[in-house]
């Protein structure tokens, strides 16, 4: 076993660390408090009290009303829900809107909702990884149920202008979500006061446990239940609630509003220094995405002439974690949607890697990777140029 201790972790984007603060709060909840919340007595009223304050945290931390937020079972479930219940609202409307870099979660869940009898349209993005507004809005039609858009792309970074979308989904009277999963925790958030109609967050991604989330549906929203069953969540999702998981996100949820102003400016500065450095010492080195509306926790890195599997597999060695742009696939490299959708050149591509922070990441970390990354990229490209000269010539 790769000891936590020993690892240069950077790949918050895929989950996070959980914090102590979030482990001593759950705890209790497993070990000794495990009545179940529906229960009339106190052993079950307090846990429900727990929930309860649970729900105020998370709301804390959106800058919204402790009754719009709905506790799920991960990030997944949460984009399923909205756009589900957007579908069963109204009947006539049967046609859904998103974008091309959707996490698959969104995508593969449109793919089969268009498989289904209903229409879905795929809005592209620039070389930055930007929206054209004017095309999104071109392609909401009277038919359209709901306009599905993330806030922050998992791969880049790349920020999307939520606010504007859920003011031309408002205009065009169309129901507008956001997967707002890596947002959350990582940039301010108000909620009250936008036309955003609901939005989905996961704990894993605040340093809080896999396997929990959460959906916020603002209060003038219909809103039609995926699980059906007992009325728990004031009826809008059904099924005994994961009660150590919620009070964990609630805690979580504090620890992110609490540390936000600090840890933002903190990890930027990080992200920052960790790129700069890099540029500066691997030639033929490209950052995808605008740079500018961007997550401050995110780089996403193109090593020219390398395949990101390869430095996976090297930066490992030095237990250093981050992601792979592209993925092997049935023995071909295949380049992310993300990057394919940008129009990435597929060299650039194939060498695209995912560097991302938190808040447990130290300076130490990033002098640790400026030592390692582009030592283990030299090596890969002299290697790649020992295979290719040493390769007879095609006849
Ligand atoms: N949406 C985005 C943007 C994500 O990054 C992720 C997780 O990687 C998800 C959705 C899925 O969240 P979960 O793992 O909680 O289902």
């Amino acid at each position: 076993m790769v000891r936590a201790e020993q690892i240069i972790y950077l790949d918050n984007n895929a989950t996070t660390q959980l914090d102590p603060a979030v482990i001593e709060e759950m705890l209790p909840f497993l070990r000794d408090y495990y009545g179940n919340p529906s229960s009339g007595y106190m052993f079950g009223r307090q846990v429900r009290q727990a929930i309860d304050l649970a729900r105020q945290r998370v709301a804390a931390l959106l800058g919204c009303e402790a009754k719009e937020i709905v506790f799920t079972s991960c990030g997944t479930e949460s984009n399923n829900a909205a756009v589900n219940s957007a579908l069963q609202l109204d009947p006539n409307r049967r046609h859904v809107v998103t974008t091309a870099v959707e996490h698959s979660a969104t995508r593969r869940h449109c793919e089969i909702i268009a498989k289904s009898g209903f229409a879905a349209t795929v809005v592209g993005v620039n070389a930055d990884g930007n929206l054209d507004l004017e095309e999104l809005e071109r392609a909401i039609t009277p038919q359209t149920a709901i306009v599905t858009v993330m806030w922050a792309n998992n791969e880049t970074g790349v920020l999307f202008p939520v606010d504007k979308i859920a003011e031309i989904a408002r205009r065009k009277r169309v129901l507008f979500h956001t997967d707002a999963i890596q947002v959350v925790g990582k940039i301010p958030i108000r909620l009250a006061g936008t036309t955003i109609n609901s939005l989905a967050l996961s704990a894993h991604k605040l340093h809080g446990p896999k396997g929990v989330g959460a959906l916020y549906v603002n209060k003038r929203s219909a809103f039609k239940p995926l699980m059906i069953g007992g009325s728990q969540e004031n009826n809008r999702r059904a099924g005994t609630e994961n009660v150590a998981s919620i009070v964990a996100l609630g805690k979580a949820a504090e620890c992110a509003l609490t540390t936000l102003a600090e840890e933002e400016s903190r990890v930027r500065a990080m992200r920052d220094r960790f790129e700069n450095g890099i540029l500066e010492r691997v030639p033929d080195t490209s950052v995808n995405g605008d740079r500018t509306a961007r997550l401050p926790n995110t780089s996403n890195l193109s090593f020219a002439g390398i395949e990101s599997d390869a430095a996976l597999v090297m930066f490992d060695r030095h237990q250093l974690c981050c992601s792979a742009g592209s993925a092997c696939r049935t023995g071909s490299l295949e380049a992310s949607h993300v990057l394919s959708a940008m129009n990435v050149p597929p060299d650039r591509a194939r060498g695209s890697m995912r560097f991302s922070f938190g808040r447990f990441n130290t300076q130490a970390d990033v002098d640790k990777a400026l030592e390692i990354i582009p030592a283990a990229i030299s090596k890969l490209r002299a290697l790649l140029r020992a295979t290719v000269t040493r390769e007879p010539a095609s006849v």
